[in-house]
């Protein structure tokens, strides 16, 4: 018996590898499309991440200083009941921080 095997269409398969995942890459410029993303996005990403923690550093120094200026408005109460003169924020915090040990 005769038989002639088929003639492959593909007569070689592509060895091109991803860049970001190492598996093999069938995609034109040899990277998939879902890494290709990744790859894009990895700057803007830690950009981002960088901003946010910006910010909740900005959100933590704003909370304390509204804590200090609740402290300063109970602390000029307390000074009014006894007849002292009040202080303004400026003086109360540089005298606040010469005294903190360190
Ligand atoms: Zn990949």
């Amino acid at each position: 018996m005769n038989e002639t095997k088929p003639i492959p269409v593909v007569a070689e398969r592509s060895n091109t590898k991803c860049p970001v995942c190492g598996q093999r890459s069938y995609s034109q410029g040899g990277i998939h499309p879902q890494c290709a993303v990744i790859q894009a996005d990895a700057p803007r990403k830690t950009h981002l991440a960088a901003e946010k923690k910006a910010k909740a550093v900005a959100a933590a120094v704003v909370r304390k200083l509204d804590g200090e200026r609740q402290l300063l408005q109970e602390t000029n109460e307390a000074y009014r009941d006894v007849g002292e003169p009040e202080k303004s924020i400026s003086s109360w915090s540089r005298g606040s921080r010469a005294t903190r040990p360190g």
